[in-house]
């Protein structure tokens, strides 16, 4: 490779060096005495492998491989073989390394694991379902190894970290899908520093400037933040110490992003969030005395400040599927503030911040731990991959939501505990108990009352199933279950059914086309779908079969394509033209007004982007491009899934066309109020109004407008103008 830069080569071998010599520092610990030669000769081998090859940032390549390393070190705890692993995890795959000659130097061990990330790597490009096809593949290596997921994080987690060298297109896909997967994902294994870190980032790649503001705020009131939480902690720390206790208290900020998301759930502005930040106590205690001494120091809390009922949280006694152990409580300040405090000894703080790994150390030592909880998560993950044979897209999507949701603990008639999602029903526990006791569930007994199969579960509910021999599963089931272990079994049944059922069609629709002397090719096929719009063969058979498109039919079908046997859209085929053409037009940016003739575009109507805004294309199968805002609520489901059809895009500045957005306004019922308001739109700004709605409610009312602007600087001016209107209380933007 030429090399266009001047680049002092002495001095970048030395920052090489000096960043592997920090790794193998923070490494030590957890090597034995021959696992350094090893290290040292994968860092050989990535570092001539990776010469010359350099990050799109112009950093040396070998960088990144070191950095992944130190994070898998020291931020998941991982050992010597996982640090081999990251050394050498983009060899196979970017050089001409062979995984043969891994197996020859380094073992089977490794090479398997790099096999693992070769495999699940990159190439999440060209095709809907193939990320999710990808992602698929990762999870079957849960069954393999898990360090293969675990490095991978990693590796996610650095290049999150360096996103800023990439072009717009990759930073918003890349952090789409760290969102929709990666981040849920180490939630799962417990790498709670980790997953806040990712939502972090994705949130500054997805909205710049709600993640500056934040992060300018936070920074802004540490002062402040710092005194309230000495003087919060001082009493606490005394009466600790005085009973002998050995810990450490501090405050800890939430994340950027937990803040923004409840900032946007609870429709308030910063300043009114109030656990900004949550106090924690952490203990250094033997094992045995873990759960007593918790419970002694809430106790101590509790005696300086009131604690809320409802928020009291022991996750020690339950521990969370992905290991997570703490007790938690929110507390009245003497400032009148609710402030949280967690509770937790040493073990349970390195599992809650370094997860599986840490996890997995501490099962091996203690032999009293309550619960293998992860372990029990691995195994159902397992079995629902060995299960699942649907459609890679709604196999991530039934397993996301499942890694998203909280839990409810349930027990059996004989006391067992089993552990459900949130919102789990009567039929969702049946199903955990055996997919052949959820197929003839007829219904319930809970706490000795009877409920229907989709009554939902609450906490500590004993659940007693009743079943019946004649029970047969149906499609409306699919509606109130929420495990994809009852999901999918329900699928395959119904399956079976509608290919029995469908076999019949078949038959029917055979003996049409003889009629029409026709056979049965797979062009007809492909002519009859597109003709009644349906997606599979057997998706058209069963509705032939169950009536739902009338044999009949089938004969208009051929009279009518005859004719217009041009206009047939093949959406598959436009499609893809559709998406060459604006690719190939511009490399890079759609301009939006100046591309007007090459390609038509309209505005998404789910968040209205007005000029200013952040914004990317969308191509849509039949109505052009669709511009959405990047904070738009469905754009990271668009970028995770259909990263391929992401256009870049970027307004141009153009003050004659008008956009439509919407303004929500809070205030006191004022008469007059509603004049002045209309009076500044469209007299002082001559905005068009297109429409107003008001409501008025014991002396406090809420309207919401649809106006046309120009774009986000015209939109601010007049909602500026609007906050000084007397009796207004708030003023926000809202979509739709
Ligand atoms: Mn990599």
């Amino acid at each position: 490779m030429e090399n266009s830069m001047m680049v002092d080569e002495q001095a970048e071998k030395n920052e090489i060096l000096r960043r592997y010599k920090s790794l193998l520092r923070v490494a030590k610990p957890y090597l034995k005495p021959e696992d350094e030669v090893n290290l040292n000769r994968a860092f050989e081998l990535a570092s001539s492998a990776h010469q010359g090859m350099r990050r799109k940032s112009g950093e040396p390549y070998i960088f990144h491989p070191i950095e992944v390393a130190q994070i898998s070190v020291t931020e998941i705890g991982l050992g010597a073989t996982s640090i081999i692993c990251a050394l050498l995890h983009d060899v196979v795959e970017d050089t001409d390394i062979t995984l043969d000659y891994i197996k020859n130097e380094f073992g089977l061990k490794v090479a398997k694991i790099i096999d693992g990330l070769t495999k699940i790597s990159g190439v999440f490009e060209y095709g809907t379902s193939q990320q999710a096809e990808n992602f698929r593949k990762m999870l079957l290596t849960l069954a393999e190894d898990m360090r293969v997921i675990l490095i991978k994080i990693a590796d996610r987690l650095h290049n999150m970290r360096t996103l800023d060298s990439l072009p717009r297109n990759k930073q918003l896909k890349i952090a789409s899908e760290t969102k929709y997967l990666y981040a849920p994902l180490a939630h799962r294994l417990g790498l709670y520093s980790i997953k806040s870190e990712l939502e972090d980032l994705h949130l500054k790649y997805t909205d710049a400037e709600v993640y500056r503001e934040i992060a300018t705020k936070i920074n802004d009131t540490k002062v402040a933040r710092k005194v309230f939480i000495d003087r919060f902690i001082l009493p606490i720390q005394r009466a600790l110490k005085d009973q002998g206790f050995h810990f450490t208290i501090k405050g800890r900020p939430k994340s950027i992003f937990s803040i923004w998301n409840k900032m946007k759930k609870q429709k308030i502005p910063f300043e009114k969030v109030y656990d900004l930040f949550a106090i924690r106590i952490t203990l250094d205690i033997e094992p045995e005395y873990e759960k007593a001494a918790c419970w002694q120091v809430y106790s101590i809390v509790t005696d300086f400040y009131k604690p809320n009922p409802d928020r009291l949280r022991d996750w020690i006694s339950n521990p969370k599927a992905n290991g997570y152990e703490s007790l938690h409580t929110t507390v009245m300040s003497k400032q009148g503030r609710w402030v949280e405090v967690q509770i937790r000894t040493r073990r349970m703080d390195e599992i809650a911040e370094k997860g599986y790994a840490a996890h997995w150390k501490y099962k091996e030592r203690i032999k009293k731990y309550n619960g293998t909880s992860l372990d029990d998560w691995v195994a159902k993950v397992r079995t629902m991959l060995e299960q699942n044979n649907t459609d890679a897209i709604e196999f991530v999507d039934d397993f996301r939501s499942n890694l998203f949701s909280d839990e409810v603990f349930i027990f059996t008639p004989k006391g067992d505990l089993k552990t459900l999602p949130h919102g789990a029903t009567a039929l969702d526990f049946a199903f955990e108990i055996h997919s052949e006791v959820g197929a003839k569930c007829i219904g319930a007994k809970i706490n000795q009352k009877l409920v229907p199969l989709n009554h939902v579960l609450k906490n500590g509910d004993q659940v007693e199933v009743l079943t019946s021999k004649k029970q047969v599963p149906n499609e409306d089931w699919l509606k109130f279950v929420v495990t994809s272990k009852a999901r999918s079994k329900i699928k395959d049944i119904l399956k079976d059914e509608i290919k029995t059922i469908a076999a019949d069609g078949k038959e029917i629709v055979e003996r049409k086309l003889k009629q029409l002397k026709l056979q049965l090719s797979s062009e007809i096929i492909h002519e009859l779908l597109n003709y009644f719009k349906t997606n599979t063969a057997t998706d058209l058979y069963y509705k032939i079969a169950k009536g739902i498109i009338k044999p009949s039919e089938i004969k208009k079908f051929r009279s009518e394509t005859k004719q217009d046997q041009q206009s047939i859209v093949r959406d598959a085929k436009t499609f893809e033209k559709a998406i060459k053409k604006v690719k190939g037009k511009r490399e890079d940016t759609l301009l939006i007004g100046e591309d007007m003739d090459v390609v038509d575009y309209t505005l998404a109507k789910c968040c209205n982007p007005i000029p200013g805004d952040d914004v990317f294309g969308f191509v849509t199968v039949s109505e052009g491009i669709k511009i959405h805002r990047t904070s738009c609520p469905n754009s990271t489901e668009l970028m995770s899934h259909y990263g391929y059809r992401i256009v870049k895009a970027k307004w141009t500045s153009q003050k004659e066309i008008a956009f439509l957005t919407g303004l929500r306004f809070v205030g006191t019922d004022r008469v007059g109020l509603i004049n002045d308001v209309t009076k500044i739109v469209s007299n002082d700004l001559k905005v068009n109004i297109r429409s107003i709605e008001i409501d008025t409610n014991d002396g406090i009312f809420e309207g919401n407008m649809m106006l046309f602007v120009e774009d986000t600087q015209h939109l601010s001016r007049l909602i500026q103008k609007l906050e000084n209107v007397n009796g207004i209380v708030e003023i926000s933007r809202f979509d739709s």
